[in-house]
């Protein structure tokens, strides 16, 4: 009895032991091995951190008894392999404002954040040898509720990061590392947390700290919350104490630093500083210091850059300025494009003043920007998405067993045509049962799984025209009645009331139209997972040149999901006539948006009507061949494409 209870402890304790050894590098969220011994907890509900925290001794004893030591110490050997190989010294940093890792971790907000997820997934499964920097926001992306008004409600969970696998980064001599950052004449001070991603560490700046003021605490805590004062705050932070914080850490021979979007463009600043000397002109350090930077602009309009005012700049950067980079206060606004009473200080202004190289993130959107910044020279790479984060169980399975090695080359995605129609068909139904099963749990209008199904879901900014295909709703129930249903999700920014009311119009749509439209609270990765596979088609109908790539379309194609997109962004590269359908065409969108609008929808109305309705219900042959085309094209979009890229044309690696 004694030692049974005894081995029964032990047991207990060792398999603890290892869960916690999983959960210490993120690349369960990867990993299946990994993914299906959380999935063996009771309890489990994405969150593999709390799924651990709860378990009871009896639990304990019970998943000890029905193996899961074993499994688990096998998926802890599939982890430590990839981790020894790791490459060695880390040349790169890619910094960015959100990193969208896995839903329990809610740093992210839309998809420049999950982008930049999936970029250090690929960076890992490729061995670059690149570290990310961002801030750790103890309330992140928030919970969306939908009250009875249809009104956006938000919640803000609480992250804690030791207890979501992160821990303190070491300086080289085993502390703590700490930095301080310049606001004004005063210096704010900084610590540092490690996540593993993989074989890339990342480090997430935190200001909590009881050294600093009551309000500079409060500098890491809120992803784009807050007003500008905030937001400059938390740039500079980013900025200038990533860089820092990465010297604290002991990385003295980075090579290049990533910018992913203008957020972090303050590091130019720290570059510039680092090797600044006084009696050197400040034009000949900058191009010094730009010889060490590449910079990745998102934003197709100027209006959605960042900008900061020329007197803020200088009440928070005037002293620092004069003290680390020994310059005027109209050459540290000129840096941003800005000088006193003329125009603001542009963070885009002051990564292209500074980078060696520069891209738009997709061929479309390098053309716009390089209107937009004229004489710049502005280069594209198509965005990607990390294909083993994006690819839905079931299809996991199905290529693993046709299309062998697609894992770590999904170039072997392009041989799709030899998957058999029956083969896919039956795995895209199971998607949509999946889908349909958890959707009918979160909101009241049952969706059918025999019925021809739409999914659109992103964020609810107006440029993404949520409402286009209400545009007409008489010619819409004529045309979609009984053969058409629609799922719709996504979040507006808390502060953007147009969003939330947009938000509000297209479930007072959806419930007026005698189609099924429902409305899915709360999209995040794992809601995005799922509607990706489970729909039919995935709806993109954006204002052109608005969606500079966009990226859940490639997600849908990845799963055998056909575009039904304007041709903007990535849609451009990826359409091919066979894998999906283009909305309107490709040419400059008329003058007034009424008309736009107009045109769009009446080319949307005419592909349901014409072509994708009839090919759903009729030709099922047809369809399955446009599904293997979308998952043949797919390849091209995966971040293991992009990253590599990267590497080649811009790391000098
Ligand atoms: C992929 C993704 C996005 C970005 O999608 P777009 O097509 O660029 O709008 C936004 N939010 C979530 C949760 C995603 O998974």
């Amino acid at each position: 009895m004694a030692l049974r209870a005894n081995s029964v402890a032990h047991g207990g304790a060792l398999l603890l032991e290892l869960l916690d050894r999983l959960l210490a590098n993120y690349y369960w969220a990867w990993n299946d091995q990994a993914l299906a011994v959380f999935q063996a907890l009771p309890n489990f509900d994405g969150n593999p951190y709390e799924a651990v925290r709860g378990l009871t001794p009896a639990d304990r004893e019970r998943l000890d008894q029905q193996g899961l030591i074993g499994q688990a110490q096998q998926a802890l050997d599939g982890v430590d392999a990839y981790l020894a190989t790791a490459a060695g010294e880390r040349r790169m940093a890619y910094f960015s404002a959100e990193f969208g890792i896995h839903e329990c971790l809610p740093l992210y907000s839309g998809g420049l954040g999950v982008l930049a997820g999936d970029h250090l997934k690929s960076a890992s499964d490729l061995n670059v040898p690149l570290v990310g920097v961002g801030l750790v926001y103890r309330r992140g992306y928030f919970h969306q509720k939908i009250d009875q008004h249809g009104m956006q409600q938000e919640e803000y969970p609480l992250l804690s990061p030791l207890e979501s696998g992160f821990h303190l980064a070491n300086d080289p001599h085993g502390r703590p590392a700490r930095v301080t950052v310049p606001l004004n004449d005063h210096e704010v001070h900084v610590r540092v947390w490690e996540a593993a991603i993989g074989r890339v560490p990342l480090y997430l700046l935190d200001t909590d700290l009881d050294e600093n003021e009551a309000d500079e605490r409060f500098i890491t805590s809120h992803l784009y919350g807050g007003d500008r004062e905030m937001r400059i705050r938390q740039e500079i932070v980013l900025g200038i104490g990533g860089l820092r914080a990465l010297r604290a850490l002991g990385y003295d021979r980075l090579e290049t630093f990533h910018l992913n979007e203008g957020h972090a463009a303050f590091l130019c600043l720290e570059a510039i500083a680092e090797c600044r000397t006084p009696e050197e002109p400040l034009e000949q350090t900058r191009a010094r210091a730009a010889g060490r930077v590449v910079f990745t602009t998102h934003t197709p309009v100027p209006a959605g850059h960042d900008v900061f005012p020329p007197d803020m700049v200088c009440r928070y950067l005037g002293p620092y300025g004069e003290r680390q980079l020994h310059c005027s206060q109209q050459e540290l606004l000129a840096l941003g494009g800005a000088h006193v009473d003329g125009p603001s200080f542009s963070m885009t202004e002051l990564a292209l003043n500074v980078a060696r190289g520069a891209n738009g993130v997709s061929a479309r959107h390098g053309e716009v920007s390089r209107a937009m910044f004229p004489g710049r020279p502005i280069d594209s790479v198509t965005n990607g998405v990390h294909h083993l984060t994006w690819t839905s169980p079931p299809m996991r399975q199905l290529y693993d067993g046709l299309l062998p090695g697609w894992r770590d080359d999904p170039k072997r995605l392009e041989d799709s045509h030899l998957i058999p129609d029956e083969d896919l068909r039956v795995t895209h139904q199971r998607n949509k049962e999946r889908m349909i099963e958890r959707l009918n749990q979160l909101q009241p209008e049952p969706l059918d799984a025999n019925v021809l199904t739409f999914g659109f879901a992103r964020r609810f900014a107006t440029y993404k025209r949520a409402g286009l295909l209400f545009h007409d709703p008489e010619r819409l129930a004529k045309i979609a009645n009984g053969r058409v249903q629609l799922v719709v999700a996504g979040k507006a920014h808390p502060q953007d009331e147009a969003g939330k009311r947009l938000i509000q119009e297209v479930i007072r749509l959806g419930a007026a139209s005698p189609m099924t439209a429902v409305f899915v609270p709360d999209y995040d990765l794992a809601l995005g997972k799922l509607m990706v596979a489970g729909v039919d088609v995935w709806l993109n109908n954006p204002r052109r040149p608005m969606e500079a790539s966009g990226t859940s379309g490639m997600k849908a194609s990845l799963n055998g999901v056909p575009n039904l997109s304007v041709l903007d962004g990535w849609w451009i590269e990826g359409y091919d006539g066979t894998n999906g359908w283009a909305i309107g065409p490709d040419a400059p969108p008329p003058a007034s948006p009424e008309d736009e609008d107009e045109r769009d929808a009446d080319s949307l109305y005419m592909l349901l009507g014409e072509r994708i309705i009839p090919e759903f219900y009729d030709s099922p042959g047809e369809w399955t061949q446009r599904m293997k085309r979308a998952i043949g094209v797919s390849p091209r979009f995966t971040t293991h494409r992009m990253v590599a890229e990267y590497a080649r044309r811009f790391y000098r690696l």
